[in-house]
């Protein structure tokens, strides 16, 4: 498929990220240095890099990033007492509690100790209200950055038919919720949904984050649609990235070099040829996650710090 249909989310990412290291030099000017603090709990290893990776990302920018690495086995009133701890220590702007936590520990009572003002995820029941309200708060990341991209690609939304498959807290609900607020007529489907091709044929703008590697075929999509793939799978199987990839051979290239390739929820190969507008995986939703983080943070310390 021509470039020119790919929705760029490394592109709009990198954008997103000079403002943001524009806006945290002007904050530093004024001797404010926006600092994020990730608590991550256990050896997760999918986990770990994604917090190393929201490290790197604070340094690139200019902002302080602090990491609070606790056993896999600390009990509820430990965690919960860190984040509280960090709630109320002035010098800390931004908190991420990366999930999944270990299933012993209640996620939405840890979630709950994050300040509001704080919360950069958008995860604490107050950010959730605020969304539904439309009022002003911060917005979990990954809906923000496809609105963010729908955006900067200039796709219209409103008016239009928006189906997002995933009911997900961190993704399905809040991009519908985003969709809604700028004017989409919006049907949210789950695994319980009768007939999933028929309702995500309506769609203008299909939001895939369904967590099932390639869900999402020719069939599930109108022709001319704008496909957004939230879903991000590790492939390893030759046989797998050939049947997904016909003919792709930078794919197996990249296979036989890392172990391993990417691929989303939507089918791209089968998927490519009917849409006007598409993410592909990697390279579309995953970089603005990050960016909108980043730009999440610098407001945090902005509007706390009335800077
Ligand atoms: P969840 O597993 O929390 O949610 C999946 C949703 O999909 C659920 O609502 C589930 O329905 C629905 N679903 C599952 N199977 C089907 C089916 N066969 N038909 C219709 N609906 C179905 O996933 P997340 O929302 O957390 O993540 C979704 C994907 O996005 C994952 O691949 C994840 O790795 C990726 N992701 C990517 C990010 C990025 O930065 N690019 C960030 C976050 C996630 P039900 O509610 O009925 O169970």
């Amino acid at each position: 498929m021509g470039e020119e249909r790919l929705l760029d989310g490394v592109r709009v990412a990198a954008e997103i990220s000079a403002e943001v290291a524009t806006e945290v030099a002007a904050l530093k000017t004024g001797g404010v240095t926006p600092r994020l603090d990730v608590v991550l709990v256990g050896e997760d290893e999918a986990s770990r890099v994604y917090v190393g990776s929201k490290a790197r990302a604070c340094a690139k920018l200019g902002m302080e990033s602090q990491t609070h690495h606790l056993a896999a086995d600390a009990p509820q009133e430990e965690v919960e007492g860190l984040v509280e701890r960090l709630s109320r220590d002035d010098a800390v702007d931004g908190i991420l509690v990366q999930l999944p936590l270990p299933s012993a520990l209640d996620t939405g009572a840890v979630l709950e100790r994050v300040d509001p003002a704080k919360d950069v995820d958008g995860f604490h029941p107050m950010n959730v209200g605020r969304l539904q309200r439309g009022r002003p708060g911060l917005v979990p990341c990954t809906p923000a950055g496809i609105m963010e991209l729908l955006r900067r690609e200039g796709i219209e939304v409103a008016g239009r038919r928006a189906v997002v498959v995933g009911r997900s807290d961190i993704v399905g609900k809040p991009v519908a919720m985003l969709l809604l607020h700028a004017h989409a007529t919006v049907t949210i489907c789950h695994s319980r949904t009768r007939d999933l091709a028929q309702v995500t044929r309506e769609a203008d703008i299909l939001v895939a984050a369904v967590g099932r590697k390639a869900l999402i075929g020719a069939d599930h999509v109108k022709p001319g649609a704008v496909v957004v793939d939230v879903g991000i799978h590790r492939v390893s199987d030759r046989d797998e990235v050939e049947r997904l990839f016909p003919g792709d051979e930078a794919r197996l290239e990249l296979l036989a070099r890392r172990g391993s390739v990417l691929t989303g929820d939507v089918d791209f190969s089968a998927v490519a040829g009917r849409v006007s507008r598409i993410t592909p995986v990697p390279g579309g939703v995953g970089p603005l996650t990050i960016a909108m983080l980043m730009a999440n943070t610098v407001r945090a310390a902005r509007v706390r710090r009335g800077a």
